[in-house]
């Protein structure tokens, strides 16, 4: 990856940008929480296509009128023993929600609930979060929502 410094803040601005029209179109609200001035190192386009993913599915589970809120924040997450600053990009949802009989085949390639899905937009993001030394998480309440947050190691910009 073509790994650069980037700003949580201005990584959502830019996705919110590009997803605005097609939700408006289907009746969704998007908000932006920005709470830090977060800066990560990573690779913006695959960045940014994980979110893009991430906000197409979170679009797809709301039935009718809903909510996408694209939120950044900072946060300290324990390592072997040591305190690692992270920040954490979250896509929230105001969707069905995750069964936990789907929650179990996820990240499985191919493996999908809707009509015409590929079911590789979650396998093919926690792989590029991977190679970014993060991870993807989820909490899901089924007919209530779901969050999906990139937690990603925070850089050093000094
Ligand atoms: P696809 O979108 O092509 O089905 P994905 O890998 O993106 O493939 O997602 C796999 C499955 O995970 C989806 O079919 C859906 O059942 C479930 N899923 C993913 N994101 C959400 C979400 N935000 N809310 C509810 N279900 C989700
Ligand atoms: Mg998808």
């Amino acid at each position: 990856p073509k790994l650069k410094l980037m700003s949580a803040e201005k990584t959502l601005r830019d996705v919110r940008d590009l997803m605005a029209l097609q939700l408006e179109r289907s009746s969704i609200d998007m908000k932006l929480e920005l709470n830090s001035a977060g800066q990560i190192l990573a690779d913006a386009a695959q960045i940014k296509q994980v979110l893009i993913n991430l906000v197409q599915n979170a679009a797809e589970s709301i039935p009718q009128k809903g909510t996408v809120t694209l939120r950044e924040r900072k946060d300290v997450t324990r390592l072997n023993g040591q305190s690692v600053p992270v920040v954490i990009l979250e896509v929230e949802d105001t969707g069905n929600g995750i069964s936990a009989e789907v929650q179990k085949r996820l990240f499985d390639p191919f493996f999908t609930t809707k009509d015409s899905g590929t079911g590789l937009g979650l396998s093919i993001a926690a792989r590029i979060i991977q190679k970014h030394g993060g991870l993807l998480e989820f909490q899901t309440q089924v007919n209530r929502g779901t969050t999906f947050g990139i937690v990603l190691p925070e850089a050093n910009n000094s």
